[in-house]
């Protein structure tokens, strides 16, 4: 079992990069013609993921993706990926379903 220390210390860290992944997608959202998910259940365990990724790699690599050896070969997958744009115009949200279009209707 892990001192009891260490594992409050991860939890605090990961509170604090949650927060600042949202923030930095908020901030991006402005300038698109997206919105974050109505479902906040599916956001926040996106973000979480997105956290997750950077506490463990450094880059906030897509959590619904898999991370291959080669950094630059990542690069396409750190959020907003290069597929969102394509994925929202075809299925109405990226492959995470984080983001969703202006015409959105949940089911
Ligand atoms: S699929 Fe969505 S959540 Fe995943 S990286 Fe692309 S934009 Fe971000």
């Amino acid at each position: 079992m892990k001192p009891k220390k260490t594992v409050e210390a991860k939890e605090k860290s990961l509170t604090r990069v949650k927060r600042e992944v949202r923030e930095r997608l908020e901030k991006w959202l402005e300038n698109t013609p997206y919105k974050f998910n109505p479902d906040t259940a599916t956001v926040n365990t996106v973000i979480k993921g997105l956290a997750l990724r950077r506490l463990k790699y450094g880059k906030e690599y897509c959590p619904c993706r898999v991370v291959k050896e080669d950094e630059k070969e990542n690069a396409v997958i750190i959020c907003p990926c290069i597929y969102h744009e394509e994925e929202i115009a075809e299925n109405g949200m990226c492959f995470c379903r984080l983001f969703v279009g202006p015409n959105f209707e949940p089911e």
